[in-house]
């Protein structure tokens, strides 16, 4: 009902703009899976144990590290043994092969990405609020269908259709393990990765908010209506900010064998909930973090995110660059508190106290319809300054 005034709000421009963003929308994904090359499979080569790791990997489009590390050895073991010789039984090798082949080319998905966000981009800057509709009828601003739909969709084809790669998450640990020789290509992983910070810059954290399917999981079932009346609880941004910037260094010292002795470790592989858009726990420390960020989502926004991903982190950074975002007009501003009681994490409060380093902001849209004198509004950083230097 909510979805229907507020369409029906909307000015001719406006419904010109949504006809477009879908059209070129569709045009998009479409020409996206044209592109898309389908995996190749190696099935005629058969892989033995009296082969080496110099032998096999090239085959299998791996680095020699890369794949000496998924056979649990240390990345400088020699290539030139037969892999019998370093104690890789018939089965290990079977196994290791069959995961590395089932890697499939995703390209498509970043063509689903990128329209994710464009959807989020268009409703938040130019749709969400209609035109000449005033400040008596913000309550059909921004209507939840739009959002929803969107992390529905990114579920179910950013995440279960295409599995667990490509994601924002890997693209900033890929960098790192390209580093130390696990992967051929690194300026592919340097592009796969600029591709999700520039998804990030354009609006404030679209591609974590709108787009990343594990997010959009969490944040689905933090909206789920009937659970509204659960207590929630809003988790201290230093402590879990503090917690994922740790997390990302320690996995940085271990990667790069500064501690432990296994350089190419990466702590995120034993964490990574994208597996469950394979279906594939390799261990049981994924499935239980998958358990505890589900579930947790109930209770807690977004708690991987928050507390544990790489990216999440790395894109916080990148929020002070970012070019369209939630913004508090100071001058209008009673710090009445109605955006900060709906915000679910600190970010509302940290930019009406105007603090250097606010929380995370997801763009989830939930302030921009709750403020009595229209202070927070959906806006380019570029507007913003004209406005200040108008005022
Ligand atoms: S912070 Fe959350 S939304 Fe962003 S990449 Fe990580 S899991 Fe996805
Ligand atoms: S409610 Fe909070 S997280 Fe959502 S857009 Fe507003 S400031 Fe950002």
């Amino acid at each position: 009902m909510k979805t229907y005034h507020w369409f029906s709000l909307l000015s001719v421009r406006q419904r010109i703009i949504l006809l477009l963003t879908i059209i070129i929308s569709l045009a998009i994904v479409v020409f996206g899976f044209l592109m898309h090359r389908p995996s190749q499979h190696i099935e005629s080569i058969s892989f033995t144990p009296d082969m080496s790791i110099r032998q096999i990997a090239p085959q299998l489009g791996v680095t020699g590290k890369s794949l000496a590390r998924e056979l649990n050895l240390s990345l400088d073991v020699s290539k030139n043994k037969p892999v019998a010789e370093l104690n890789i039984t018939d089965e290990e090798l079977a196994h290791v092969v069959d995961h590395l082949l089932s890697h499939v080319d995703a390209t498509a998905a970043y063509y689903v990405f990128f329209v994710l966000v464009l959807s989020g981009f268009v409703y938040l800057n130019l749709l969400g609020r209609p035109d000449a509709s005033d400040i008596k009828r913000r309550k059909s601003w921004y209507p939840r269908f739009p959002y929803i739909t969107t992390l529905i969709f990114s579920v179910l084809v950013a995440g279960f259709y295409f599995g667990k790669s490509p994601n924002p998450m890997e693209s900033i640990v890929k960098v790192f393990k390209s580093m130390v020789g696990l992967y051929p290509d690194p300026t592919a992983k340097v592009i796969a990765f600029l591709f999700f910070i520039a998804l990030a810059i354009i609006g404030n954290k679209l591609i974590c908010g709108w787009a990343c399917p594990f997010g959009s999981f969490q944040e689905l079932i933090y909206s789920i209506p009937i659970l509204r009346k659960i207590k929630r609880r809003k988790l201290p941004f230093a402590l879990t900010n503090t917690i994922r910037a740790t997390l990302f260094v320690l996995t940085l010292l271990f990667l790069f064998g500064f501690i432990g002795n296994r350089k190419g470790f990466v702590i995120y592989h034993y964490i990574n909930p994208f597996n469950l858009f394979d279906g594939h726990f390799e261990s049981i420390s994924i499935l239980i973090t998958v358990i505890i960020a589900l579930v947790g989502s109930f209770f807690v926004y977004r708690p991987f995110c928050q507390i544990v991903c790489p990216f999440g982190f790395v894109s916080w950074i990148f929020e002070r660059f970012s070019i369209t975002r939630v913004h508090v007009d100071m001058d209008k501003c009673t710090q009445c508190g109605a955006c900060i009681k709906i915000c679910p994490l600190d970010a509302a409060k940290g930019r009406v106290y105007g603090k250097k380093l606010p929380a995370d902001c997801f763009s989830c849209a939930r302030c921009l319809n709750v403020c009595p004198v229209d202070a927070v509004r959906y806006e380019s950083i570029f507007k913003k300054r004209i406005t200040k230097s108008d005022t």
